[in-house]
């Protein structure tokens, strides 16, 4: 029986230890909503304990060894649908393949959770919801709105899907170790009528292109999409990126696109 594990800073390790954090974490969820939910790194199952009333819908993906032996050893009566695998490299699209109402929780690991973020909401059609706990200053990119300093490919990426807010912030001494930084809980909600009716890859090139260089206006920033002059005429070309709404850059895409707006 594996009594303990080791944080190991790599993997981002910092574990929730106040218990009163995990229940309000999992009491945000209104689980009616969703067929499955994944938690992305359980560690010692701080968050999964309080889980175990919907295990049947529930699997977690975790990629240290050792943080596996201790849950199944723990979890050994609830039996557990527990993945070694680094969330990163996990094919979603063929492990469910038709799911739509996927519900992504996890305390993650500071170093990844951009990416996890990013992941999730490459996935939009299946994963319908995300609560997740993230460095406070991630947090406050994804909600930010425009003209604001933290408004960027974070924030623009996953409000072009998704609903988001910061649900409370978390004291650093709620964990062990005791991270260096504040953080935040944020929750996904994907969006009603999703209808983004532009190319996703021109999009996705365009907001990277844009914020490669927020200071410069979009006419030069955008150089590199050979876009015709007449089109370079609109006056959305005069701005920068950070003073688009998400509505704004799908607008803008079309126009790069020659598409009529
Ligand atoms: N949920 C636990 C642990 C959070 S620490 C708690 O709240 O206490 C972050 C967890 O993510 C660790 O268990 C770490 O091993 C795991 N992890 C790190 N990188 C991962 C990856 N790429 N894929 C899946 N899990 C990962």
């Amino acid at each position: 029986m594996l009594r303990d594990v080791n944080p190991k800073k790599f993997l981002g390790q910092h574990f929730l230890i106040d218990d009163n954090i995990s229940k309000k974490i999992v009491e945000t969820i209104n689980f009616k909503k969703f067929k499955k939910v994944i938690e992305i790194g359980p560690g010692k199952g701080a968050l999964t304990k309080h889980l175990l009333h919907i295990k049947d819908i529930l699997t977690l993906i975790e990629i240290d060894k050792e943080s596996v032996e201790f849950l199944n050893s723990e979890f050994q009566e609830e039996k557990l649908n527990i993945i070694e695998a680094d969330f990163l490299k996990f094919d979603m699209g063929s492990t469910y393949p038709s799911e739509k109402d996927i519900l992504i929780i996890g305390n993650f690991p500071y170093n990844i959770s951009s990416q996890i973020l990013f992941k999730s909401v490459e996935n939009y059609e299946s994963v319908g919801g995300l609560i997740g706990m993230f460095q406070k200053e991630v947090a406050e990119r994804i909600i930010s709105k425009n003209n604001c300093k933290q408004y960027g490919i974070l924030s623009v990426k996953t409000q072009l899907f998704y609903d988001t807010k910061i649900l409370f912030n978390v004291s650093p001494n709620v964990f062990f170790p005791k991270p260096n930084v504040e953080s935040a809980v944020v929750s996904l909600t994907r969006k009603r009528n999703l209808t983004i009716d532009c190319d996703l890859n021109q999009l996705d090139r365009v907001i990277k292109l844009s914020f490669q260089q927020r200071r410069k206006k979009l006419k030069n920033s955008l150089k590199k999409l050979d876009i015709q002059e007449n089109i370079l005429e609109d006056s959305i070309f005069e701005l920068r990126p950070e003073q688009l709404t998400i509505e704004e850059f799908v607008k803008l895409t079309k126009k790069v696109s020659n598409e009529t707006v």
